[in-house]
């Protein structure tokens, strides 16, 4: 229930109709509350999360009207997450290694910025016991996702990060700007054609790029005949998920392949963010089930 006292968390982009955050977060609060509810009537957290479409050009007043009506906290999507930064009082190492902010929580002196995405991309490989330090890791696209996958795999010490784009410039830009972070040394940058030469050698092959994303859902980034080369028990990770699976994630099962799709990282950086603003724990259970039910995935 909306009180006098309920405090704001939200998120903000442009467009931001289309993000599920809302549904993930205000479920897990609900669920926390009936769960008080039963225990304790003080326990209860008076908390709402909203969508805020924010123009990129009203981003420093809307920033500052959240200082105002005394936001607690929020999350960050597309066109914001490198913008926030310069308006931030801290940001934690991940984020500047990253290069992007997606989470932003109160302190004393002004805001403080993270990106949880990196914690949401490993959650799902660390139920994989292996020795990653022997592995390969193929990265296609070099976009804003691709930098928290490399960042990913930076910290479980893959032996080769690969990363695949289509503009050269681009590549280079995206190695240079890892040159003065601690994270990866091994990072090598490819064009699309030598996709066809690294597909063999990968142990991990991650989908960074929007190919194969509905509605466009008979698309894939790799060919068919590609997969062919794909070693059994190869993982192969798609950061979408709607479509679920992605015509990618089916090609590569056909193959042997462990498949991983985009909604485990969604709902473990969400609920790495609701923990930092609620300082508790959140029902990661909640979080994953409200999103599949509204997917129709259950
Ligand atoms: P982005 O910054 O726009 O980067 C997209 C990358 O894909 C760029 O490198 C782009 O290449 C490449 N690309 C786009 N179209 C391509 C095509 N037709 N062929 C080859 N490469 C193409 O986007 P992003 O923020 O990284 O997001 C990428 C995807 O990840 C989206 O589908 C998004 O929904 C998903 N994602 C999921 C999660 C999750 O929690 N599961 C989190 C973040 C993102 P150029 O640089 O040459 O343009």
């Amino acid at each position: 229930m909306i009180t006098g006292k309920t405090k704001l968390l939200g998120v903000i982009g442009y467009p931001v109709e289309h993000s599920l955050s809302p549904l993930m977060h205000n479920a897990a609060i609900q669920a926390i509350n009936n769960q008080q509810n039963q225990q304790n009537q003080q326990n209860l957290i008076d908390y709402v999360y909203l969508p805020f479409p924010i123009k990129p050009e009203d981003l420093n007043t809307a920033i500052a009207g959240f200082s105002a009506i005394g936001v607690q906290g929020f999350s960050i999507t597309i066109p914001h997450k490198q913008a926030i930064i310069p308006l931030l009082s801290e940001v934690s190492d991940i984020a500047q290694a990253v290069g992007a902010v997606n989470t932003v929580y109160k302190i004393n002196k002004g805001w403080a910025g993270t990106n949880t995405d990196v914690v949401g991309f490993l959650a799902p490989l660390q139920t994989y016991n292996w020795n990653w330090h022997q592995k390969v890791a193929v990265i296609l696209g070099n976009g804003g996702a691709a930098r928290a996958v490399v960042a990913g795999c930076a910290q479980l010490g893959f032996a080769e990060i690969h990363v695949v784009g289509r503009s050269e410039d681009k590549l280079t830009a995206f190695q240079q700007s890892w040159v003065n972070s601690p994270l990866p040394a091994n990072l090598i940058i490819h064009k699309w054609d030598e996709l066809s030469s690294l597909i063999p050698q990968a142990d991990l092959l991650v989908n960074t790029t929007p190919v194969g994303m509905y509605p466009h859902i008979d698309r894939s980034p790799v060919d068919e005949a590609m997969f062919e080369s794909l070693s059994p028990g190869t993982i192969v990770y798609d950061l979408i998920y709607i479509p679920n699976p992605t015509k990618f994630l089916r090609q590569a099962q056909v193959r042997g392949a462990i498949a991983i799709d985009g909604l485990e990282m969604l709902v473990q950086q969400g609920a790495t963010a609701l923990e930092l603003w609620l300082q508790q724990s959140v029902p990661l259970d909640i979080m994953r089930d409200s999103l599949r039910q509204h997917l129709g995935l259950t």
